[in-house]
């Protein structure tokens, strides 16, 4: 729900008016990220969640550091990617044995500091677990391990598939106990599995459904293996309603169906933690990316506003991050919410290429320059997610009100 100043017509985020925003960051463009959404976006999730289920973070979908150490006060763990991720989970004060760190590829200094640290690593490979184990016996030291895996499923309606078939990530079901039985039982705690199968999807039936396979596959797996594994990550893969005709995910029935996954696998989950790693669903909504018109132009019949901000700061909005067919995110004039009078424009950006979209054929209210917009639902995959280099118009600014 948009929160509006009725009497001056314009939009409040995290309690301030746009020119107050841009005041306070120190000018435009600037995302703004509002600490009490997060915090609420939180709470209201873990409250509807069984018990069993853990709510982590996936720093990636915003990993500004303050932000995060703020959510860490409300959740049961932290999700990296990288080493600097790492050290952002770390700094947060959360037991290190909350962290978990995935993806391919991961370097010799990141799986070194997870290992000294006692976060826990999802394996990727073979390859992966070797090296694990040979820095473990270089170090004396045990390292907590999950494995990751690549079901034999994937996740139907995510936009962004992450598993089944042949894939980067993780280990195929059918060759983990093969890898499993090379374990090192001196260098390695085994902890237990990681799921994960896609990203953005809106659809809970098969959210519901990835969910049960994930725990059903993890279970088969560690029968094979003859192990009870402490923490199952299921992934997440809950989505935003970026675009307009997209039904926002019913959070109610995704989690009265969880909790029936969880009551009809009780037996099973008696020693196991359930573990749900989200990004976006919980930061999405907290941010504002707001930037500035500096030229309104006509070209043969159509209006363009051109902005101090695009691309460079917001791959994801100008469509360029993964969207086969570019649809608007919502996109306001944040200084003149509601007209009588409303017109079809084009926001543009200041890069030098047409790719620098903001809005296309977009129906808002007359602007002048100096008026501002902002594209709402900013909160994940904005400003680390962009080629902020890009043309050398420098950086977004970004607070956290
Ligand atoms: C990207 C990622 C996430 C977060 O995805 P969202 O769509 O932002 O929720 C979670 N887990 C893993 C392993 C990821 O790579």
């Amino acid at each position: 729900m948009l929160s509006i100043d009725k009497k001056h017509n314009q939009l409040i985020f995290a309690g301030k008016t746009p020119s107050e925003l841009e005041h306070i960051a120190g000018g435009t463009p600037c995302y703004v990220y509002d600490r009490n959404k997060i915090k609420s976006n939180i709470i209201a999730l873990t409250n509807l969640l069984p018990k069993k289920i853990k709510l982590h973070y996936a720093i990636k979908a915003n990993p500004m550091p303050n932000l995060v150490a703020h959510a860490a006060n409300y959740l049961d763990g932290l999700d990296v990617a990288s080493h600097q991720e790492l050290l952002t989970a770390l700094s947060t004060g959360i037991d290190p044995r909350k962290i978990s760190i995935a993806g391919p590829g991961k370097t010799q200094k990141s799986l070194l500091a997870a290992i000294i640290s006692g976060a826990v690593i999802n394996v990727e490979s073979k390859t992966e677990l070797v090296r694990i184990q040979q820095i473990c016996t270089l170090h004396n030291k045990k390292a907590n391990v999950a494995f990751r895996i690549n079901p034999d499923f994937e996740l139907k309606g995510a936009a962004m598939k992450m598993s089944g078939g042949a894939k980067q990530f993780g280990i195929d079901a059918e060759v983990f106990a093969d890898v499993f039985s090379t374990m090192n039982e001196q260098s390695i705690n085994f902890v237990g599995f990681h799921i994960f199968s896609g990203s953005q999807n809106l659809s809970v039936d098969s959210l519901l459904e990835s969910y049960r396979k994930s725990l059903q596959l993890a279970f088969e797996l560690s029968k094979q293996i003859n192990v009870i594994p402490k923490q199952i990550n299921i992934g997440g893969g809950i989505g935003v309603n970026y675009h307009s005709g997209q039904v926002p995910v019913d959070i109610q029935s995704l989690c009265m169906g969880l909790h029936k996954i969880v009551e009809e696998l009780d037996e099973q989950l008696m020693d196991t933690e359930v573990h749900l790693e989200l990004g976006r669903f919980l930061v999405a909504n907290a941010g504002m990316y707001l930037c500035k018109i500096v030229d309104i132009k006509e070209s043969r019949g159509k209006t363009f506003w051109v902005c101090d901000g695009g691309m460079h700061h917001h791959l994801a909005n100008s469509g360029n991050l993964g969207q086969v067919f570019r649809k608007n995110y919502p996109v306001l004039l944040a200084n003149c919410i509601e007209s009588k009078v409303t017109h079809h424009v084009d926001i543009v950006g200041p890069l030098c290429t047409p790719l620098d979209i903001i809005a296309s054929n977009i129906s808002l209210p007359i602007a002048e320059i100096g008026g501002y917009v902002a594209v709402m639902l900013s909160g994940a995959y904005g400003a680390s997610a962009s080629p902020q280099g890009f043309l050398s118009q420098g950086e977004a600014l970004e607070v956290l009100l």
